[in-house]
């Protein structure tokens, strides 16, 4: 039996980690849950899975918590609550499904408490890369990737050696936008960003993905995870969504991790890894596919994607910014505060005026990322 906490439980990663914990009451446990504001959900969440501990983001909704389920339960919340969830003593496992970089202070208290992690939360390894992967070599924890194309680059690399790598292929579907010109894009909106033609994701990496800087952040997380450097790291412009990612090794050998688009696959490989399970879901097939499409990425016309690359190359607390004018930028424009490409703009903006720090400690990515939203905030 495998206990697990699962961090941003009333998200989209969060809802379908509990589907796949539900399919598999044998093997797994639902010990810990945080959440935001979601807090019908948590209500069917505690009847359904009757978790031990439940952290949610605000005091009252904790309050008002308590007063419904007084038993058994103990309901905490705020930061505190989020790290009390990572650390909860039962866990084997911590799920990091909450959207943004809110998520790396308890992936290092996990770190620290010997949890093995399951990361969505790619926020966490773009801010802090180096510090999350120094800790997790220190406490001898496991990484393991939830995002789609990470799952299927570790599923490529088992029993392969990392010397061999020649380089990692990262498919992109292209978002919502892929078939618009840079002209086009002008005049798009917050309906038709959010319309994504082969997943269905929470709000925030659906835009990430019309921009093409979920792109940009799984360059800079494939980095982390894998210790590849970035000229080694490719995209691949791939509409259908069947080829996950592949490796390819300095033999020319090439191997590509292939299944249908549902993110179950990679989150319940996370929560079995090194087994596999049994997963109700529609096989791949093939032949009624017929024909993959793959395209050369235009960085000129997904500017997202180039300047995660120049960051993530400049590295430092360029990848901090990066991320953190990114999130504000993404909030204000599915707030109908900017335009579509009022998001690349401010990220450029705040790139350009950061003095970079070079090997920053947590203290200096908390404040350069606190500093990047206040300056982001101004811009608006
Ligand atoms: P959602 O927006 O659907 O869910 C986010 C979760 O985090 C919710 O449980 C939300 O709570 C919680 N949350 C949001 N803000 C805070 C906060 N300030 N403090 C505590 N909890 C918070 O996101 P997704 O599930 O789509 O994505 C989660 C992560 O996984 C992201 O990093 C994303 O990039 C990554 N990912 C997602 C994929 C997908 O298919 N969705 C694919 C690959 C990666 P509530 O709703 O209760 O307010
Ligand atoms: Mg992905």
């Amino acid at each position: 039996m495998k206990y697990v906490s699962l961090l941003g439980a009333t998200g989209s990663i969060g809802t379908q980690a509990l589907q796949v914990i539900k399919e598999h009451p044998d093997q797994f446990r639902l010990c810990a849950i945080s959440a935001g504001r979601n807090i019908d959900l948590v209500r069917k969440i505690i009847s359904d899975f009757q978790p031990n501990l439940v952290a949610v983001l605000e005091k009252e909704d904790c309050e008002r918590l308590k007063a419904e389920f007084p038993s058994g339960i103990k309901f905490t919340y705020g930061k505190h609550g989020l790290i009390e969830a990572a650390v909860h003593d039962q866990a084997d496992i911590v799920l990091n499904a909450v959207m943004g970089s809110v998520g790396l202070v308890p992936t290092m208290h996990a770190i620290e408490a010997k949890k093995t992690i399951g990361l969505a939360n790619k926020e966490t390894l773009v801010t802090a890369g180096h510090i999350v992967m120094g800790a997790a070599k220190k406490f001898g924890v496991d990484i393991l990737p939830v995002d789609s194309e990470h799952s299927a680059i570790f599923q490529c690399l088992q029993g392969e050696s990392r010397e061999n790598v020649s380089k990692l292929i990262i498919t992109a579907s292209g978002g919502s936008f892929r078939d618009l010109s840079r002209e086009e894009l002008k005049h798009v909106t917050r309906q038709q960003a959010l319309k994504h033609p082969n997943w269905s994701m929470g709000s925030k990496i659906t835009i990430d993905s019309a921009t093409m800087m979920n792109k940009g952040l799984e360059v800079i997380e494939a980095h982390w995870l894998f210790h590849i450097p970035y000229e080694n790291i490719e995209v691949l412009l791939h509409r259908e969504s069947i080829i996950h990612s592949l490796v390819e090794y300095k033999d020319r050998s090439v191997i590509a991790q292939l299944g249908t688009p549902d993110m179950r696959i990679p989150i319940q490989y996370a929560l079995t890894y090194p087994d596999r399970m049994k997963l109700v879901t529609k096989g791949l097939g093939l032949a009624e596919i017929g024909i993959l499409h793959f395209e050369k990425m235009d960085m000129d016309r997904y500017r997202c994607l180039k300047l995660a690359y120049d960051a993530g190359m400049r590295g430092g607390t360029m990848p901090t910014v990066l991320n953190a004018a990114n999130e504000v930028a993404v909030e204000a424009f599915l707030k109908e505060q900017i335009s579509f490409l009022n998001i690349e703009e401010l990220i450029e903006k705040a790139l350009e005026r950061h003095n970079v720090i070079d090997q920053p400690d947590l203290a200096a990515i908390e404040e350069v990322d606190r500093e990047t939203r206040k300056h982001v905030y101004t811009l608006l």
